[in-house]
């Protein structure tokens, strides 16, 4: 946005506040498509990612549930490992097979239970990782110490929670495990519920 628009968006608004919406090229298509024909597009574009990461893009139809695509592809799914809607940093890991596929699935993993990410209680041993790694340039282990302990407003005030643009970078690399990128979405969610609150009592 900084780079085409020359627009810098403010911590705590989203690109819709000001007016601009990004689109995945897929999306444009797709729109391009619904205007020619009339008709809503029922299919989508996945990137599948196999348990040994290679990659296969498949055409499925919108509501089809995971285990389906699974047997059409021959992919076997063991008790403990993780199957995730979207990649490895900020993608959301699904509990059923049962799951049908959404019209903004743009990627479906499954991870070997080996490579699952567990989250620990082991404590912040400052060594730097989630710091270094930030691309809003956050003090995330400073601010993480906020979340675990429900401080929410102080972390957006003091350590620029909302200034986070959800890449989920800082917990991928950090070494505790500790579930920084859930103690952020927790955050963001809880003032948005508090905000909201707020402006419908007046
Ligand atoms: S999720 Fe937020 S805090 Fe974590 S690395 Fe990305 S921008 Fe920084
Ligand atoms: S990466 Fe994890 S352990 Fe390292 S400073 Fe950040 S929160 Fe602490």
């Amino acid at each position: 946005m900084k780079n085409v628009l020359g627009q810098i968006l403010p911590a705590g608004q989203r690109c819709e506040d000001l007016g601009v919406c990004f689109f995945s090229a897929e999306a444009v298509a797709a729109l391009g498509t619904a205007f020619d024909s009339g008709r809503i597009p029922l299919t989508k574009v996945i990137t599948l990612i196999r348990k040994d990461y290679s990659q296969k893009l498949i055409e499925t139809r919108i509501g089809t549930p995971l285990k389906d695509i699974f047997t059409k592809y021959g992919l076997s799914v063991n008790e403990k490992d993780r199957v995730i809607f979207g990649g490895p940093m900020r993608g959301l890991a699904v509990y059923s097979l049962e799951q049908p596929v959404q019209p903004d699935t743009d990627a479906i993993m499954i991870l070997d239970q080996s490579q699952a990410a567990y989250a620990s209680n082991y404590p912040c041993v400052n060594c730097g990782d989630c710091v270094r790694t930030c691309p809003a340039n956050i003090q995330v282990n400073l601010l993480v110490r906020f979340l675990e302990a429900g401080q929410y407003e102080e972390g957006a005030d003091y350590y620029d929670l909302l200034s986070c643009i959800d890449c989920g970078l800082c917990s991928y690399v950090c070494i505790s495990k500790i579930p920084i990128f859930q103690y952020i979405k927790l955050a963001k969610y809880e003032l948005e519920r508090a905000n909201t609150a707020e402006a419908a009592n007046g």
